[in-house]
């Protein structure tokens, strides 16, 4: 009989303390660095301007980061904020069709 189940080891690095009630913390806040437990943060949504290029005032990005509760944004503004400029972008885009139509007639027009 064959039992080569992988050992349950845990090793890994020697736990710290969570920043807030001291629980063993299972990881770091990538902002500040501090230590917390699964209670005290976790992934969140972060929205970051990348900008640059012709439209660079629309440009934002949402990942998601393991921040602490202290460095997490408001979910509930990052998500509302992700939907606006997902509209907004949308919009762009329409009134560059409409240009794009509108500039296609009058050219048609000016031909003849
Ligand atoms: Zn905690
Ligand atoms: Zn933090």
């Amino acid at each position: 009989m064959q039992c080569s189940s992988p050992p349950k080891s845990n090793p890994g690095p020697a736990r710290m303390p969570c920043y807030q009630c001291g629980e063993a913390a299972d990881r770091a806040c990538t902002s500040c660095e501090r230590f917390f437990c699964r209670f005290h943060g976790g992934e969140r949504q972060v929205a970051v301007h990348v900008g640059g290029g012709l439209f660079g005032g629309l440009r934002w990005e949402y990942p998601v980061r393991a921040l602490c509760d202290r460095c997490t944004p408001d979910q509930s503004k990052v998500k509302a904020h992700a939907a606006a400029m997902g509209i907004l972008s949308i919009a762009v885009l329409i009134f560059l069709i409409i240009m794009g139509i509108w500039f296609m007639t009058e050219y048609a027009k000016w031909r003849h």
